[in-house]
């Protein structure tokens, strides 16, 4: 019985402890973020193409860490996703953006719309559904169609009966839903129509490589072709120059969002910037 108990830590490497360790040290520093009030939503315009207009504003996660600065999401979303902390973390980002998308329209636009990103975990997770969301839009005198939710293109392959339900009970409570990093994953139409899609969001590896005639030219125009067939609006993603936005505009593409327009802000910037374009 000592020798199974001995084996069966042998398999513990020291470099396997000194991740786990890490992980567990992060783990808490995420968990210690949340109440210390770390974390920041920054926003970045969705414009309107035809108009050079902003529409909406996707809200995205930032850490401001006390020793290391900026982190980016992409560096602890992961974690936040495997120990569960991003229940917590999701919720505290739509609180934030529902709380701007009430200003926003308040003061800029009645229609005016913030998209939050869900992970598959948030999206699937059992038991709470979005009654909690309801409240908190309810008490800010926000319909439903303040808010747009991003999820990915994985989560309908496979969608289970809890999926199903997930999107149901958005679309009655009227928020709409878009689908992110379009043409990354499966990139099957057939889903558009199966499921009740709002919005598509091109990828932006194809807007990178957008050319006069180039096959991700046509690809793009295909998208949104049949995307707008089936009652869908585009908003590209990753827009950087001026030869991009051109073409997408010319392909017919509802939106776009990117570094040519702005990068993501804190909500006090995007306030100004809207503030500028208001008072136009
Ligand atoms: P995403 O949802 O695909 O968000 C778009 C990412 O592209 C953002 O990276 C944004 O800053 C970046 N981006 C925007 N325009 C351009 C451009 O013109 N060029 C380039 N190179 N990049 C551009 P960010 O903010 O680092 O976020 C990374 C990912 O982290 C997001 O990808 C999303 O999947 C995730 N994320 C961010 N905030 C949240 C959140 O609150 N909840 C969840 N679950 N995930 C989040
Ligand atoms: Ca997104
Ligand atoms: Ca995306
Ligand atoms: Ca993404």
């Amino acid at each position: 019985a000592k020798n199974a108990g001995r084996n069966r830590f042998s398999y513990f490497t020291p470099a396997l402890q000194v991740a786990a360790l890490n992980r567990m040290r992060m783990t808490n520093d995420l968990r210690s973020a949340l109440k210390g009030g770390q974390f920041r939503v920054y926003f970045q315009p969705i414009v309107h193409l035809r108009s050079g207009k902003i529409h909406k504003a996707e809200a995205l996660i930032r850490w401001e860490h006390p020793q290391r600065g900026l982190v980016s999401p992409l560096e602890f979303i992961p974690l936040a996703e495997s120990s569960g902390l991003i229940i917590d973390i999701g919720e505290w980002v739509f609180m934030e953006s529902a709380r701007w998308a009430s200003r926003w329209r308040r003061d800029h636009h009645p229609e005016f719309q913030v998209s939050v990103n869900q992970s598959p975990l948030e999206f699937q997770r059992e038991g709470k559904g979005y009654e909690g969301w309801l409240v908190h839009l309810r008490e800010l005198g926000l319909s439903g169609q303040a808010v747009v939710v991003e999820i990915t293109e994985g989560l309908l392959l496979d969608a289970s009966d809890g999926v199903t339900d997930k999107l149901l009970q958005l679309r009655d409570a009227g928020i709409q839903v878009a689908l992110d990093d379009f043409g990354t994953g499966y990139s099957s139409l057939s889903y558009l129509k199966k499921f009740d899609i709002d919005y598509l969001k091109i990828d932006r590896s194809f807007t990178r490589n957008l050319a006069p005639e180039s096959s991700d030219m046509a690809l793009s125009e295909a998208i949104i072709v049949m995307a707008h067939k089936l009652g869908l609006r585009v908003i590209a993603e990753g827009v950087e120059t001026h030869e991009q936005r051109d073409l997408l505009l010319a392909a017919g593409c509802d939106y776009g969002q990117g570094y040519l327009f702005a990068r993501p802000v804190p909500a006090e910037e995007f306030d100004a910037m809207l503030m500028a374009q208001t008072r136009e």
